[in-house]
């Protein structure tokens, strides 16, 4: 069984208060010692520094959700992957939907943001997922098919490779994919990524993210293929967090 990652994207959430939560959840791992799952965080970048800071020596990593394809240069309120190192991340989100949507990042942008994110020495992790049209339409499996083919770099070197399948149709609605479902997805990645990539493939992390919450976590993380969890909503307040990362 591949080391299960469980991440948390706080997205636009978040001010000096919340890093009382980096410090309950500090806490929780250190009273249960053994944890058999990587943990990770990624706050708003304003609060990056702090929170690594908050987090040294702890089992908790802190990631970025976003990266500018190039390392530096005239673009005005971008961050790049490496002033993400710097303040103290190991990881960064690219691709998310939520970018996908809102800042019409291509497939073709996100590979380049991944490719930065490697040069820079950042784990990525990779977003993809249908929209519920295309759940509808019977498509689900060759929009990710795609996402997959055109937002991965051609390697990752010695880098785990990160992929996340969020179907955008169950991101903050509190709807969930059937298990089949999410085992048919994730089924589907593990061979597109063999395919590709052969054995990094295999020990390749492939995240589940959409309404994962502390009563649906175990179910969701015993799935084949399932090796861990993006998880916004239920990542903001450490308790339910933890209870993700015990499960898993
Ligand atoms: P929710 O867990 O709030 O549905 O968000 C999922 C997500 O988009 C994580 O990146």
């Amino acid at each position: 069984r591949l080391r299960p990652l469980i991440a948390g994207n706080w997205k636009m959430n978040g001010t000096g208060a919340a890093l009382e939560q980096i410090a309950r959840l500090r806490t929780l791992l250190e009273e249960a010692g053994d944890i058999d799952s990587e943990v990770l965080v990624c706050p708003p970048a304003t609060l990056l520094h702090r929170a690594a800071q908050g987090a040294e020596g702890s089992p908790i990593h802190i990631g970025g959700q976003d990266c500018h394809a190039d390392p530096s240069g005239a673009h005005t309120g971008d961050i790049s992957a490496s002033m993400l190192l710097d303040a103290g991340a190991s990881h960064v989100i690219v691709g998310h939907s939520e970018r996908r949507a809102d800042h019409g990042e291509t497939s073709q942008t996100v590979r380049a943001k991944a490719e930065a994110a490697l040069a820079a020495g950042l784990v990525p992790i990779i977003c993809v997922g249908e929209t519920e049209a295309e759940r509808l339409a019977g498509t689900a499996n060759q929009v990710v098919g795609d996402q997959i083919d055109f937002s991965l770099p051609d390697t990752f070197g010695e880098t785990t490779i990160i992929v996340a399948y969020e179907p955008v149709w169950a991101i903050g609605t509190g709807r969930t994919p059937t298990i089949e479902d999410i085992a048919q997805m994730h089924a589907h990645m593990r061979a597109l990524l063999v395919a590709h990539f052969g054995g990094a493939g295999e020990t390749a992390l492939l995240l589940y993210g959409g309404s994962v919450k502390p009563s649906n976590a175990e179910e969701i993380l015993r799935t084949a293929n399932v090796n861990g969890a993006l998880v916004g909503g239920a990542s903001l307040l450490a308790d339910d967090f933890f209870s993700i990362i015990v499960a898993a």
